[in-house]
């Protein structure tokens, strides 16, 4: 199934061109149906150039445009998707297969970043210090950094733009994206909305095909002055690795590894609340996604029982048809994956409560599960499972479940439910975690910082702090005033 509509790009935007796919395409398939959506271009190091260079003129221009003019553009952006919501969102669902209302809450999200770099852009103030010597002013000031580069997964594909186009934008940074494979149709999107806002031509580059080829270009070329990546902690890696011949600066948003703990005391009808969410949304294909619960011994069966309860009513199918709650997996890999980690706790003594299967509908559909009597030296407790399963550990003490918890090279979100405030204050200073959840299984929004620490990454998403990394800090010494 294709699409008709204005958002529905099959060619890349380079310099305000689109430039469709020559013989070389790369066909994108919905993961519900196996359906052919669309095709992309296969482009790589010699496409990525010309968008940087496009990228690199736009921003001479682009730099000198007021904080004011820029902040219209992102409320027209803005705008733009919102009032086209339904049509973004079905391409979303088309490509991704997270079900609409899903889809629909992502475009949403999405613009409301817009919104909230529109009006951080207007804030990006400086500093006059006091000189240590007579006759002198000392100027501190922000700049864009210049042109961005940013490579962005396929579990949120329009969303994670935002938060890296939005502050760009905000700063008066240009962009090339590089969208993943599995759904480039949401970022090709984007170049739409910045037409229909009248963002100036070249302000917003994407190119699709290969990830090593277009990478490599990124990350050597030294017109690039900064890359925001989110995707798996081992590519981030090799990005790094890569980007320190050009010392660019960095923002990466990698892999997490949740731990969800349940004291005793905890209201356990509002942790299963929050465990639903914080699990089973996306078909638990996000990065702060719960991988691990610990349960204390006191309600470890209500828990395990209630949890399961919930689970099993979980509506399973394609995203686009109504009132479904569990799309597909994105790709065969991914279900093979789920299953040998599945597989392999069990064999180690792990209970299926539910699931523990590939589901019915066949394709890459997977039974959303519950495992109890998991243990946290299981595979499922140590990689990121990335799909519908709940790993359920039991503990004794609090000391036990914040060793187990912080027992992982991850750090990105992480849960606990309890009534006790001074337990509260105590876990929270604990955990080695960029983003707690305190009572709360869904905490991203816009006014917040998101971002890991240890593996997890580096760098700040959102929030006050998200447009910083857009910015570098220029000291200005006016000397000989007296
Ligand atoms: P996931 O496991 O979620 O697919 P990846 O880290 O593999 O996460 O992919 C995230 C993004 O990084 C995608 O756009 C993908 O194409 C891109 N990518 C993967 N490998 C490389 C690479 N070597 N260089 C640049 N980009 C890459």
């Amino acid at each position: 199934m294709g699409f008709t509509g204005d958002f529905f790009k099959q060619g890349n935007l380079i310099g305000g061109d689109w430039i469709s796919a020559s013989a070389n395409a790369l066909s994108v398939n919905n993961p519900a149906s196996g359906d052919l959506i669309g095709q992309v271009p296969d482009h790589g190091d010699v496409e990525t150039r010309q968008a940087i260079e496009a990228a690199n003129i736009a921003f001479q221009s682009f730099r000198k445009t007021s904080a004011l003019e820029r902040a219209g553009m992102l409320r027209r952006m803005h705008d733009v998707m919102l009032e086209n919501q339904d049509e973004l969102a079905h391409i979303l669902t088309a490509e991704q297969g997270k079900p609409l209302f899903e889809a629909k809450g992502e475009i949403a999200i999405g613009a409301a970043y817009l919104l909230w770099f529109a009006e951080e852009a207007r804030r990006v103030y400086g500093d006059i210090v006091p000189s240590p010597v007579p006759n002198r002013k000392l100027l501190v000031s922000k700049e864009p950094v210049g042109v961005v580069a940013a490579i962005t997964p396929w579990n949120f594909p329009s969303s994670m733009l935002a938060r890296k186009i939005g502050p760009a934008i905000a700063a008066g940074c240009t962009s090339i994206v590089k969208p993943a494979s599995q759904t480039p149709f949401s970022a090709l999107a984007w170049g739409v909305i910045g037409e229909k806002a009248g963002l100036p031509k070249g302000v917003i580059n994407i190119v699709t095909g290969s990830a090593q080829k277009i990478g490599g270009e990124i990350t050597s070329n030294s017109l690039v002055r900064k890359l925001t990546f989110t995707g798996s902690t081992a590519v981030g890696k090799v990005l790094l690795r890569q980007c320190a011949d050009t010392v660019k600066r960095t923002s990466m948003e990698l892999g997490g590894n949740a731990p969800f703990i349940v004291f005793d005391d905890a209201d356990v009808d509002r942790a299963v609340e929050g465990a639903m969410v914080s699990k089973y949304r996306n078909s638990g294909q996000t990065c702060v996604c719960t991988n691990r619960f610990f349960v204390q011994a006191g309600v470890y069966d209500a828990f395990v029982e209630k949890l399961r309860d919930e689970v099993a009513k979980l509506k399973v199918g394609a995203g686009s048809e109504a009132d479904v709650q569990q799309g597909p997996l994105i790709d065969e890999a991914a279900v093979v994956k789920v299953g040998e980690l599945v597989a392999d706790a069990v064999s180690g003594g792990a209970n299926v409560v539910t699931g523990g299967n590939r589901h019915a509908l066949g394709g890459t559909f997977y039974e959303p599960t519950v495992l109890s009597n998991v243990s946290d030296q299981m595979r499922v407790a140590m990689e990121e499972i990335f799909g519908p399963v709940s790993a359920i550990i039991k503990f004794e003490t609090e000391e036990e479940a914040i060793r187990m918890a912080n027992d992982t090279d991850y750090g990105l979100a992480c849960y606990f439910y309890t009534k006790d405030l001074a337990r509260a204050f105590r876990v929270n200073d604990a955990l080695e975690y960029g983003l707690i959840g305190i009572n709360e299984g869904l905490i991203t929004t816009v006014e917040a910082p998101f971002g890991g620490v240890k593996e997890s990454g580096i760098g700040i998403e959102g929030g006050s702090q998200g447009i910083n990394e857009y910015l570098d800090t220029k000291y200005a010494c006016f000397g000989g005033l007296g």
